[in-house]
């Protein structure tokens, strides 16, 4: 379980979405199905595909 990551298309930085999922999850998620999302970077509303994101490392993560 790991946050799921965007892409802000404005700044083109990453940022956790607040949402938890497996790569399992967003893989079985509808590739056109879509959210909106206020931006933590810019704090605009974007929509985003979740085809777009992706799942980034938890916070505790193990060391590799
Ligand atoms: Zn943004």
């Amino acid at each position: 379980m790991g946050p799921v990551i965007f892409r802000c298309p404005k700044t083109q930085k990453e940022f956790d979405s607040g949402f938890r999922a497996e790569v399992a999850d967003l893989e079985t998620m509808p590739q056109m199905a879509t959210i909106r999302l206020r931006c933590v970077i810019c704090a605009e509303i974007h929509e985003f595909k979740f085809a777009d994101g992706h799942v980034g490392e938890a916070a505790s993560a193990q060391p590799r």
